[in-house]
């Protein structure tokens, strides 16, 4: 089947978005934009840096004002506002989807179903809008007491590479449902999307200064989120590494809210009881969907004794057929990887592994030389202190580890510094019902992975991150919650 032909994929905007206008930056400095499936440049877009967030800082806090066109709107306006926008992305879901498959490198289909999430998401917490409320409380004496849930401020928010779009949505939706303001920035590695979103905030009504999207290299633009005087809370999704950086500059600078979702290692436990056929197919999707480049990826596959051996070979001929080639080619399931770097550290995980004594059964190597394929990768008889069983290396790589007891399993799985996610495999619901129980997750799936939605919450236990995205929960990350208490002449029961 003939591919797209990507040359001809318009890029609108290479430009900041600030105070809803497309902009240079101050000192028109610009970051390559590559596409991971040729090595060749898709486009050079603007590099935000400090001065630039400055600005679109200064333009959030404006809009932010008491009075301001945003705070005076009515709360179930603002839900119209984000409707508006949910249904300007479903007019342009193709072309994003197209912008993410471009700079990401995932296969156009995946995008496709990204842009639905992002679009769902957006619809969810447009609902939320006018239901986000405080209470009465009685206390004690004449007064009248009552709690308000106010927006937080002005919000900087930074996101990763690996959901481009669907990240912005986790962001900037309960962000705005709450009546805040913000400053984005989008991995300067995958910005395309984030900027076409942009034009389609300002085109649904937004008024100025409301969002405003800032693609800059980490050290300098995302630095300059971190440790801003007047940015009021800080939201960030990446690396566990950064996340310090992040964490540590908002308590250096003004103290800011800090809320991280951040890496992860999970276990994937499969009990003897299962549907081995099942299992194999679960597991499979649950580290190689996204090219293992998920934060939930399962990249601990834990299998019990008396079926480790027909997993390991089911496991492997199902890997076997797997197509990886270009992500606009219908059926590929598997692109390059993001970029150059994330390449070599995938291939050097897989080097590790080999030399650290665990059995090579798929994959391991390069596809082609042109773009950064790797092949999907399956090591068996992997051991919990090899690298590839303790490192997160967000890629095609799959580590099987072998168990014989429910009560070692929880005991092992438990055993790493992250909590994000986990999965369990079994016909027994007293055993998932007890392992779901002991695992210290944020999400726990049975006998499913990865399915994360709109309403539920998503987070990490650990060092997988702190708060929580997502449904209901979300709105805390993204509301002060301020006492009123009033005297009366007298107070009636
Ligand atoms: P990363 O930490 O390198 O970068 C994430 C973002 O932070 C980017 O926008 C980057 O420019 C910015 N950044 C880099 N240095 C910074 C600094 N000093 N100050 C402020 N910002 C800075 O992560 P990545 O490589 O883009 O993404 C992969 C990581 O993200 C993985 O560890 C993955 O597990 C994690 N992730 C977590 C979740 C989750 O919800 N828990 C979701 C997706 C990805």
């Amino acid at each position: 089947m003939e591919a797209l032909d990507v040359s001809k994929v318009k890029i609108s905007h290479t430009q900041l978005f600030i105070n809803n206008e497309f902009v240079d930056a101050v000192y028109r400095r610009t970051i390559p934009v590559i596409n991971p499936t040729t090595e060749e440049l898709i486009c050079e877009i603007q590099a935000g840096e400090k001065e630039d967030i400055d600005l679109a800082v200064a333009a959030a806090r404006e809009a932010f004002k008491l009075g301001s066109p945003w705070r005076q709107l009515d709360a179930s306006k603002r839900g119209r506002l984000l409707e508006k926008f949910a249904s300007l992305l479903e007019r342009d879901a193709e072309h994003l989807a197209v912008l993410d498959s471009l700079d990401n490198g995932k296969p156009l289909s995946d995008a496709r179903e990204d842009v639905g999430a992002t679009i769902s998401i957006f619809q969810y917490f447009a609902g939320w809008t006018d239901k986000i409320c405080g209470k009465t409380i009685p206390v004690d004496g004449n007064y009248f007491t009552y709690t308000r849930h106010e927006p937080v401020g002005v919000c900087g928010q930074i996101i990763p590479w690996n959901y481009p779009i669907v990240m912005l949505s986790w962001k900037l939706a309960p962000a705005l449902a709450c009546g805040n303001t913000v400053v984005l920035k989008p991995s300067e590695v995958t910005p395309l999307s984030a900027l076409h979103c942009g034009q389609l905030f300002k085109e649904a009504g937004f008024p100025p200064g409301v969002v405003n999207i800032v693609p800059g290299y980490g050290d300098t633009a995302g630095k300059a989120i971190a440790s801003h005087m007047d940015i009021d809370k800080v939201a960030f999704t990446g690396s566990t590494l950064t996340g310090r950086k992040v964490m540590r500059a908002a308590a250096e600078s003004n103290l800011k809210r800090v809320s991280l979702e951040l890496g992860g290692k999970s276990p994937l436990i499969v009990f003897a009881d299962c549907d081995v056929e099942f299992a194999v197919n679960c597991a499979h999707g649950a580290i190689m969907n996204n090219h293992g480049q998920n934060c939930c990826a399962a990249s601990r596959t834990f299998v019990q004794d008396s079926i480790y051996e027909e997993f390991v070979q089911k496991s492997q001929q199902l890997v076997a057929n797997r197509k990886v080639g270009n992500p606009f080619i219908e059926g590929t399931q598997q692109g390059p990887l993001v970029n150059r770097a994330q390449f070599e550290k995938v291939l050097s995980y897989v080097k590790k592994g080999t030399e650290e004594g665990a059995r090579l059964v798929a994959g391991g190597s390069r596809v082609g030389d042109k773009g950064y394929f790797v092949q999907p990768t399956v090591f068996a008889d992997v051991k919990d202190d090899m690298s590839i069983a303790t490192d997160e290396i967000f890629g095609p790589v799959q580590s099987i580890l072998k168990f014989s007891s429910l009560e070692e399993v929880i005991e092992r799985a438990n055993r790493t510094r992250y909590g994000l996610a986990a999965g369990v495999i079994t016909n027994d619901i007293n055993k998932a019902f007890l392992v779901s129980q002991a695992l210290q997750a944020g999400s726990v799936w049975v006998n499913c992975y990865d399915v994360v939605t709109s309403q539920t919450p998503f987070g990490g236990f650990k060092q997988s991150g702190h708060g929580r995205e997502l449904g209901e929960y979300a709105l805390q990350e993204y509301t002060e919650i301020k006492t009123v208490t009033i005297q009366v002449p007298e107070k009636n029961s």
